[in-house]
């Protein structure tokens, strides 16, 4: 995807009549645009700034079940969630997703292990229904835990369960949905923004967008137009003059910590006073997150506190050693979760299922859930698109339809050694642009062999080539 190909959409934008029209190009609008497409449906969908550039690319970047949702008896979201996660690692991304251990450090000495370990295990047992591809939960001594995560403080350590979970670029993902979205048919343009809704009759026929890099307007027509703006939902409603669903931004925060501070071979999941914290390995760097509370500023720019910073910290000192520091820190980023609104004053209590609503005729709200869940909720919206055209549409096939970049990629991988040597790059560099580009690696590789240039590194990072 590039200017012409942005070019040659929008123009398409301002002739078609489209099926549905998406509004917005985070995971769930991206999601939904995959979907409608591979249904033989027309469909546009329009980002108001980049794709992923909402929560979509502030998350904790993980593919999950969420055990912390198994303490709440959601057993039903967690099930679906953990289906969605071997999914991914199965069959529609297995490039970009990838397994990631997890430690749970127990402090009592019977009861806990008990307790979490059955939870554990029905978290094991829950992913069984699709199929599992990761390995299942072990029980550690507290000396074995020392060995696999040698910073556990060890005056307050009594053992540890260990399972696994998967984790994934959210960014990337979200842009490669877009890109097999588009491969499949769908109109896509990012720095586009929906500004007011088209009526006719009382039915929203579509939007009204300003193009933001050139402050052009135009007007794109569908049939249906489903707002999948995440914390902008109510935005998007307002135009419309309805309030179908109310959606909250509550804020969450990673820290990101330099690899060598932790000395660990496994992530960490421990139980805060709130919710969970999770240290989580991500390249040369740990994130070190959540948080969750109210946002009520700019949905554009959240931003971390002094406050955040301090609890994050605190929490994870509960088990560190040597302790984290502000010196440590490296970086830090703050996403808004959209969360359906509830009775719970706590956001941290709000559901994380996700709903789908008319809000108008004409017009679809999906919000809610969780990243781990799009497709689902993609899904859900186009199915009810579908109903409110009164058309006969095929259902939804997204099981089976591969990103790009993930078919024949498995081939491509047994072939690392070969491509080490043809492009001279060493292997594990190789295996990282895999991570990155799949079975579309050629293309790459065609780059650096045209202009050796391209192989060098780029200013500030020893991971990214300046091709990429
Ligand atoms: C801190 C944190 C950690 C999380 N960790 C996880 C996790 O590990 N695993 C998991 O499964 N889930 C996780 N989640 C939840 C997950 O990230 C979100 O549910 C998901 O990313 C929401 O995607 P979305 O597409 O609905 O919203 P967004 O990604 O915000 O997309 C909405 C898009 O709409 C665009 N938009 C808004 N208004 C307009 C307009 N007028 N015109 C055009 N475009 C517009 C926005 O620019 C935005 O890009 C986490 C969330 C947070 C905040």
């Amino acid at each position: 995807m590039d200017a012409r190909q942005r070019a040659q959409d929008l123009a398409r934008m301002r002739d078609e009549v489209f099926d549905i029209v998406v509004i917005g190009g985070g995971v769930t609008g991206a999601g939904v645009a995959l979907d409608a497409a591979t249904r033989g449906l027309s469909v546009a969908l329009v980002e108001q700034r980049d794709f992923a550039a909402g929560t979509s690319s502030r998350s904790s970047k993980l593919f999950h079940g969420g055990l912390r949702y198994l303490e709440q008896l959601e057993l039903g979201l967690v099930t679906e969630a953990l289906q969605e996660r071997n999914l991914m690692l199965n069959r529609l991304c297995p490039h970009l997703a990838r397994p990631v251990t997890f430690l749970y450090p127990l402090t009592h000495r019977v009861w806990e292990r008990a307790y979490v370990g059955a939870g554990i295990a029905l978290y094991d047992a829950l992913a069984a229904f699709g199929s599992n591809p990761l390995p299942r939960h072990r029980h550690l001594s507290k000396r074995a835990a020392r060995r696999l995560v040698p910073s556990l403080r060890d005056d307050v350590l009594t053992g540890a369960i260990t399972y696994s979970d998967a984790q994934v670029d959210d960014a990337r993902h979200t842009m490669s949905l877009v890109r097999t979205a588009h491969h499949h048919g769908a109109a896509v343009a990012a720095s586009v923004q929906v500004v007011d809704l088209l009526r006719e009759d009382g039915r929203v026929t579509g939007v009204r967008a300003r193009d933001v890099e050139t402050d052009d307007e135009l007007d794109i027509r569908g049939r249906q137009t489903v707002n999948a703006t995440g914390v902008w939902t109510d935005e998007i409603q307002d135009m419309a003059g309805g309030a179908a669903l109310r959606v909250r931004a509550s804020k969450g925060v990673h820290l990101v910590v330099p690899r060598d501070r932790i000395d660990a071979g496994a992530g960490l999941i421990c139980r805060t006073p709130t919710s969970v914290l999770f240290v989580i390995p991500w390249g040369d760097f740990w994130l070190v997150g959540t948080t969750d509370t109210d946002w009520n500023l700019d949905l554009a720019r959240p931003a971390a506190s002094a406050a955040d910073l301090d609890y994050l910290l605190g929490q994870a000192n509960r088990w560190l050693r040597p302790a984290l520091t502000h010196a440590d820190i490296v970086g830090v980023y703050a996403g808004l979760r959209p969360l359906l609104h509830g009775e719970s004053d706590s956001t941290s209590k709000l559901s994380r299922e996700h709903a789908v609503t008319t809000v108008a005729p004409g017009l679809l709200s999906v919000a809610g859930g969780k990243y781990t869940t799009y497709r689902v909720m993609a899904a859900d919206a186009v199915d009810a698109a579908v109903a409110a055209m009164g058309v006969d549409a095929p259902a939804s096939c997204t099981e089976s339809v591969p990103l790009v970049g993930a078919t024949g990629y498995q081939a491509m991988r047994n072939r690392r050694d070969q491509l080490a040597a043809e492009s001279g790059l060493p292997v594990d560099r190789i295996d990282r642009l895999l991570g990155r580009y799949g079975s579309e690696l050629p293309v790459l590789l065609e780059l650096l062999r045209t202009d050796p240039a391209m192989a060098e590194c780029l200013p500030g990072t020893d991971d990214y080539l300046a091709a990429e």
